[in-house]
């Protein structure tokens, strides 16, 4: 049988963070229940619509997951179970905020059947978490880790970001020294992105907030805590991610191998050999949870797959499966893509590793670049 993995979405949050433009809400938490009996439904129904595939991989991802209690998360892991067969090893992670943490909900989560947690700390320092308008302390991110570690989580996952509004390198090495000093085994370092209409990018255009650091300080930045975390026995094994060996995300392999997913949720995603993506506003989703038909994403031709294989694909260090894109398209990659892949290797950005096409570290810091100039090539 087809390997499947699930994500399902949580779209509340106590607060909005400055710079955040995912599906989430701030201050709405009164319409939890209501949302996780729709929620549970939507399980059953996209369960019965792809005739119950095995889940090797379920992620709860947010918004803030965290703010269920023990008993809600086990009210929704019975329904996948009751929904979805589960494989007996499949990795369950949920995301986690540190100021939504204590010891009962932990212990709740991991009965519930939860093996990885990922929490978002973004920073250990005050004033860059004050800039991020995070609900926590840089001392509560710190306990809640420990926390979740003496209450059986032995798979945990620290979220930091970097290129930040005046960031110093200093205070980001400092905080990635500080996340080792943890029992984490895993490491999402994301460099931030402004988004058009959130409160931080409208601080930063005004001038109220110093600039991000420029292009030669976020690549010596990157540098340097890669070193740190090599070091450390934490192996880069996508852009932003780093594990120490067999602690990898399962649930986001998934998605860069580009395998068949369900998003349940508010303003989720799925892949089931073909994109389509839930409204992102609670009430427009609440009027679809019991059909199965969703709004398509892309226009599902071979060209559009191909490219989201490499895109995805040349995320991770070991880079895309040549032999599976030669079955599911007919073509091998060098075929495909003759120019880009040429100049790739002439430049001495990619190789082929047996059966898989990987980008060099130095191929990885130009990837946009790379990927604008396949996308044009897989036009003509
Ligand atoms: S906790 Fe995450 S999802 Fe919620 S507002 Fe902050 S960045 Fe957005």
């Amino acid at each position: 049988m087809e390997k499947c993995a699930l994500y399902i979405h949580f779209p509340f949050c106590k607060r909005r963070c400055s710079y955040c433009d995912f599906v989430s809400t701030g201050g709405m938490e009164h319409r939890i229940p209501e949302y996780l009996q729709d929620l549970c439904r939507e399980i059953r129904t996209q369960a019965l619509h792809f005739a119950r595939p095995a889940l090797s991989t379920i992620y709860i991802g947010g918004g803030t997951p965290s703010l269920l209690t023990g008993e809600q998360m086990q009210q929704l892991m019975d329904t996948v179970r009751s929904a979805f067969p589960v494989s007996d090893d499949a990795e369950i992670s949920m995301e986690a905020n540190p100021g939504t943490l204590d010891a009962g909900k932990l212990k709740g989560y991991r009965s519930a059947g939860i093996n990885r947690l990922s929490i978002g700390v973004q920073s250990f320092d005050s004033s860059e978490l004050r800039m991020l308008g995070r609900i926590h302390t840089q001392e509560e991110a710190a306990e809640a880790v420990r926390l979740a570690a003496a209450c059986g989580f032995d798979n945990i996952n620290v979220d930091l970001m970097y290129a930040l509004p005046g960031q110093k390198e200093e205070t980001l090495l400092h905080s990635v020294r500080l996340a080792l000093s943890l029992p984490v085994s895993h490491l999402s370092l994301y460099s931030l992105i402004l988004e058009e209409g959130t409160v931080l990018t409208r601080e930063v255009e005004s001038g109220r907030t110093p600039e991000v650091p420029d292009d030669d300080a976020v690549l010596a930045m990157e540098k340097h805590l890669r070193e740190i975390l090599a070091d450390a026995g934490f192996e880069r094994y996508e852009v932003s991610n780093y594990a120490r060996p067999g602690k990898e995300c399962r649930h986001n392999l998934f998605y860069w191998e580009c395998l068949p997913y369900i998003g349940v949720g508010c303003g989720a995603h799925s892949d089931m050999h073909g994109r389509f993506s839930n409204p992102d506003t609670l009430d427009a989703w609440k009027q679809c949870i019991d059909r199965a038909d969703r709004e398509k994403e892309g226009d599902g031709s071979i060209r559009d797959r191909m490219f989201e294989r490499v895109m995805m694909g040349l995320r991770m260090v070991k880079g895309v499966d040549g032999r599976r894109f030669r079955e599911d398209f007919g073509k091998t990659l060098d075929e495909a893509f003759p120019e880009s892949m040429e100049e790739i290797r002439m430049y001495g950005l990619g190789d082929w590793h047996g059966e898989r096409f990987a980008l060099t570290g130095e191929g990885m810091n130009v990837m946009n670049t790379l990927l604008v100039r396949m996308m044009e090539e897989a036009d003509v």
